[in-house]
């Protein structure tokens, strides 16, 4: 269910592996993939396309220009962390419909236009769906052996999904989502540094979250702001605006185009299967909780959904046992004999640790932000804990940092016990249970580490 990035990647490996795959997209054929985005990749995962896929996506158009910088702000602008990283502005709607041509290729079957309403499910099993026309509103039934719910950020099925047993989570925290809202904007002037993507921590602008300046050329920009949903999301335009009226790059420009949406900026469910179904892409929420990046994270996410469903179906065994596999190995443990690890990327244990990052900054104001920018974070340092890893410095640069800080101290003391939680929940991914009965011990674990990083 879906043909965004998640589900057609699934797809196409799907297929790859000799599988029989229909994909049910609501959206008609000629829109699949056109969707509001901040349209930013690590260039990564063009390579990693290449790689793993062999698919060029360097060469059918799907990039729009290229950025070879990330600056991330302090809420007071006075401290920038620059780096130098290569990324892609895509042209989201053309990267989606390259996406699909690849996956008809195939020989995967679309429904497009159709909506998928609820699941059909005989004997604890999830075994098929009900859809209907979106054009005639006819409704019909599809059956399979696993049913994907790759259907986004808003998840089709979640809630529908009422198995004995099942240890997957149909209802996710409100707190645990952010919104966003972005413009596209053509710039009456070019941009000074039409290379170089920004970011902005702030408090006052961004309540608990972050804007964005990306670049699509030198006189176009996407501008972005995403929010805590517990915070005031309704309000988000009125704040881009503000952000916009004061900084006179924006004078006279005009949009070119605008939208918004929601994302699950949390750590990936805890168990992803059931008996005949699998979660994967936003309506797993694997997404990076800090900076909603979700395109790379579906796409790796949908190539291990679809070796572990092709596993299961030619072992005959598609119960939650069967398919489990795929929760320890997007948490990144690759204890099992399977050749076709090395194509994993395992984004889940580090998006857990950054998901802690994302509840401790989320509660700190813009003084605390400032004080942090300035004395004990550096580049390095935040490239390396907003993607879920933790950094020891040398005893040298420790010393240095305690120096700095000793007007906050506790804020030090209370980041370095954040840093020692990220570290443990990594730990705790690579010992995720490898058969289900194990799974509530586990999660009693997984629930400690979060009650220590509300309590700091
Ligand atoms: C404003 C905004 C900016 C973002 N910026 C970036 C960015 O710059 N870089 C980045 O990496 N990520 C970004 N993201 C996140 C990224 O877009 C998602 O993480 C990614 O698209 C997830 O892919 P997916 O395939 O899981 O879901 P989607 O791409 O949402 O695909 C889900 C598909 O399912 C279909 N569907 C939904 N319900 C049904 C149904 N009932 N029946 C049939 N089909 C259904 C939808 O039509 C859709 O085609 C942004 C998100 C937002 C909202």
């Amino acid at each position: 269910m879906g043909a965004g990035t998640a589900g057609c990647t699934c797809a196409i490996r799907a297929a790859r592996k000799g599988l029989n795959v229909a994909i049910i997209e609501r959206k008609e054929k000629k829109k699949i993939g056109d969707k509001v985005c901040g349209d930013l990749i690590g260039y990564d995962l063009i390579t990693w396309i290449k790689d793993t896929l062999n698919l060029d996506y360097s060469k059918n158009k799907s990039i729009n220009y290229i950025i070879d910088n990330v600056n991330t702000y302090s809420p007071n602008k006075k401290t920038v962390m620059k780096t130098k990283y290569k990324c892609a502005m895509i042209n989201r709607h053309r990267f989606g419909q390259n996406l699909l041509k690849d996956t008809l290729k195939e020989g995967c079957k679309l429904y497009d236009a159709t909506i998928c309403v609820e699941p059909i499910i005989n004997d604890n099993f999830v075994c098929g769906i009900k859809v209907r026309d979106a054009k005639t509103g006819k409704t019909s039934t599809l059956n399979s052996k696993i049913v994907v719910d790759a259907s986004g950020a808003i998840p089709a099925l979640r809630n529908k999904i009422k198995l004995n047993n099942s240890h997957i989570d149909t209802v996710i925290d409100e707190s645990d989502e952010s919104f966003s809202y972005r413009e596209i904007r053509r710039l009456k002037k070019p941009l000074d540094d039409p290379k170089t993507a920004k970011i902005f921590m702030s408090g006052t602008y961004a309540h608990g979250g972050y804007y964005w300046y990306f670049p699509e050329s030198k006189d176009i920009i996407n501008i972005g702001i995403g929010i805590p949903r517990d915070k005031e999301t309704y309000k988000l335009k009125d704040m881009l605006k503000t952000i916009m009226d004061n900084d006179s790059i924006f004078k006279d420009s005009t949009v070119i185009s605008a939208g918004g949406g929601m994302l699950p900026t949390r750590r990936h469910l805890d168990s992803l299967v059931a008996n005949g179904f699998m979660f994967v892409g936003d309506a797993a929420s694997q997404i990076n909780p800090v900076t909603g990046g979700g395109i790379a994270l579906s796409m790796g996410a949908g190539l291990i959904c679809a070796d572990v469903a092709s596993h299961a179906i030619k072992e005959d065994d598609v119960s939650e046992s069967g398919l489990w596999k795929f929760n320890y190995l997007y948490g990144g443990r690759k204890d099992i004999k399977w050749k076709e690890l090395n194509d994993y990327v395992n984004d889940g244990a580090p998006n857990a640790a950054s998901d802690l990052l994302r509840i401790f900054a989320k509660n700190l104001n813009d003084k605390s932000l400032n004080f942090a920018f300035k004395n004990f974070l550096d580049v390095t340092m935040l490239a390396k804990v907003s993607y879920g890893q933790t950094h020891n410095p040398k005893l040298s640069q420790k010393m240095k940092i305690i120096l700095k800080s000793l007007p906050r101290l506790p804020l030090l003391i209370k980041f370095t016990h954040l840093m020692s939680l990220m570290d443990k929940i990594k730990k705790l991914y690579m010992i995720y249970p490898k058969t289900p009965n194990a799974f509530p011990e586990w999660k009693k674990r997984l629930d400690i580490i979060y009650d220590e990083v509300y309590k700091i």
